[in-house]
């Protein structure tokens, strides 16, 4: 999604642009196809808007996460990781588990789940499917 979009989208839900919040979206938009962690995001945040931090980075992911801007992924070693929400038609992502990494994969699989649905009597109505691993970068650091 563009910094405009998502701009327009707080102001009508009655949220104001604060320079730390114009600060969090600066980030997570430079950045628009890795997910990032909360810590990440706010030493980013910090280096356009030194005011920044810690609790009003998780305010905003919280509002961010209300409005359904953000995508949130929580890892196996329990961290939260955030990307925005993509804009682009329907697709899924391959992600990476290490570094937060993300692909798009342009192909959906739902034609040939859809008829596995009717045959136990389902009308599918959506659905979501993100694939994990490992990125090149983090397999090469897993062999060392
Ligand atoms: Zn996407
Ligand atoms: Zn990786
Ligand atoms: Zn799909």
């Amino acid at each position: 999604m563009e910094l405009r979009d998502i701009i327009d989208k707080l102001k009508s839900n009655g949220y104001k642009v604060t320079e730390q919040r114009k600060a969090i979206l600066q980030v997570l938009s430079s950045n628009p196809n890795n997910l990032i962690s909360v810590e990440n995001l706010f030493i980013k945040s910090k280096e356009i808007y030194n005011k920044t931090n810690m609790s009003t980075i998780y305010r905003n992911l919280e509002i961010l996460e209300r409005l359904n801007l953000v995508y949130k992924l929580i890892t196996e070693d329990s961290i939260a990781l955030y990307k925005l929400v993509c804009s682009n038609e329907h697709h899924h992502h391959i992600i990476c588990k290490e570094c937060g990494k993300t692909e798009i994969i342009e192909f959906c699989p739902i034609n040939t789940l859809n008829k596995l649905a009717k045959d136990k009597n389902f009308n599918l109505t959506s659905h979501k499917l993100e694939l994990y691993g490992y990125c090149v970068d983090c397999q090469a650091s897993k062999d060392d």
